[in-house]
């Protein structure tokens, strides 16, 4: 069991999280409750700044907005100078209400329609990160209607496959993401870019995975990255200046996650890539990360409220809880794994195993299969941690549950970032006829 940020217990033997009693929080908001610890956010948006940082070329953080994104959010991460990827016209609506400014708004996706590509466009977004030879098309069509010109990041794909423990190194790539960089034709689609009026390329970008608790991953993505740089330099006289190394550094969940260590990891990413472009006498000018996860996975956490527990014939125990998939789909999506403990009971020793169970009508409704705790009664409130990146922008609106609100949480002061949903807001476009 690990506690993250300010999370701290008190003379209560209450978990508390920015100075705030979470059982106080509960009582004060209602449950489900997302609790989003600001400084942790704000400590690791500088150390995520603060180590990525090398002299002579400039950087850049960029926070993948899909992870969670609220307009308070994007205030913040404005507010700590990182800039922010965006996937969807939605997300970059969010954005563009939290004055988030749209030079540092990056907008990637694999199917982005006209109407996304239009609103970025139109808005001067920073970069558009094209994914494929075909969408440059598009864009350039739009750029002419528009009669507007933007600078681009081509996705390329380097064949590095990278998830939580291994990466695999494919020579053949049939990601849905980004053209290989194997491609026998990229010398013909980097050309057609250069020959664009209306598209500015920069660079490219590439993402290898999420959740990769692999140093060497990393380092081997820019090594790939350079020799590939270095490759198109020479044989499409192509000069490359922004590299954009996407995301994917692993978190803390459960027992045995070994997350990087950022500062190392980010000191070495930007050395290698300096010392390897210098080498490959590469003049690159800028580079950026964009981590989501890594940056607010440990700040959320979910409040819940017990609703009574239950023994199995078959001998399981279950805490039933007064949310679920509705809000925290990655149990069920993809196993994910969770700690947790009992907000008024954090001294209590911890003597039975239950499994969390959620309220939806779906026997895969699980928040997490196995867990120690101390004996559970009704009306305890269950903290699951490690909720921030991945759950309130997953949610749903399965079986009519309205969604949680979100409070931020700083120096004993809790602000509500996203209101709770009402049996109104559930049916606010439905039509009757
Ligand atoms: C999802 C995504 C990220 C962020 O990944 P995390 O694992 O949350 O750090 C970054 N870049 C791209 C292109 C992505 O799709």
């Amino acid at each position: 069991m690990k506690l993250f940020g300010t999370m701290n217990v008190n003379d209560k033997g209450h978990l508390e999280i920015g100075k705030c009693d979470t059982t106080e929080l509960a009582k004060e908001f209602g449950t489900p409750l997302y609790v989003v610890d600001e400084d942790l956010v704000r400590n690791t948006c500088r150390e995520f700044k603060n180590n990525f940082e090398i002299e002579g070329i400039e950087s850049e953080v960029i926070y993948a907005s899909k992870a969670f994104l609220n307009l308070a959010i994007a205030k913040v991460i404005c507010e700590e100078g990182l800039s922010l990827d965006v996937v969807s016209g939605g997300e970059l609506y969010t954005a563009l209400k939290a004055n988030f400014p749209a030079s540092r708004i990056y907008m990637h996706g694999n199917n982005k329609t006209e109407s996304e590509l239009t609103m970025a466009i139109e808005e001067g977004i920073g970069r558009i990160v094209v994914d494929n030879r075909n969408e440059l098309e598009v864009i350039e069509y739009l750029c002419k209607s528009l009669n507007k010109k933007i600078d681009v990041l081509l996705r390329v794909n380097p064949g590095i496959e990278a998830h939580t423990h291994e990466y695999i190194q494919t020579s053949k790539n049939d990601s849905k993401f980004g053209e290989s960089i194997f491609d026998e034709d990229m010398c013909r689609i980097i050309n057609r870019f250069k020959n664009s009026e209306s598209v500015n390329l920069k660079g490219f970008h590439c993402h290898i995975g999420s959740q990769i608790f692999e140093e060497k991953s990393f380092y081997s993505e820019v090594s790939d990255m350079i020799k590939f740089l270095e490759k198109i330099k020479n044989e499409c006289g192509f000069c490359t200046e922004e590299l954009n190394l996407g995301g994917g550094f692993g978190v803390y969940y459960s027992e045995g996650d070994k997350p990087v260590n950022l500062k190392s990891c980010l000191k070495n990413m930007i050395s290698i890539l300096k010392e390897e472009a210098q080498k490959s006498g590469l003049n690159i000018k800028k580079v950026m990360i964009e981590p989501g996860r890594s940056i607010i996975a440990n700040a959320g956490t979910t409040l819940y409220k017990v609703g009574g527990t239950k023994k199995t014939y078959g001998g399981k125990k279950y805490v039933f809880i007064d949310g679920g998939m509705t809000d925290n789909p990655r149990t069920a999506l993809y196993d994910a794994k969770y700690e947790a403990l009992v907000a008024n009971k954090v001294n209590v020793e911890n003597n039975e195993e239950y499994t969390i169970g959620g309220k939806c009508c779906e026997s895969g409704d699980i928040i997490i299969k196995e867990i120690e705790l101390p004996r559970v009664e009704r009306g305890d409130i269950i903290a699951v941690l490690t909720t921030g990146a991945y759950n309130y922008s997953m949610s749903s609106n399965y079986n009519r549950i309205p969604k949680p609100a979100v409070v931020f949480v700083k120096e004993g002061e809790a602000k509500i970032a996203v209101k709770r949903e009402t049996y109104e807001d559930i049916i606010r476009n439905d039509i009757l006829f």
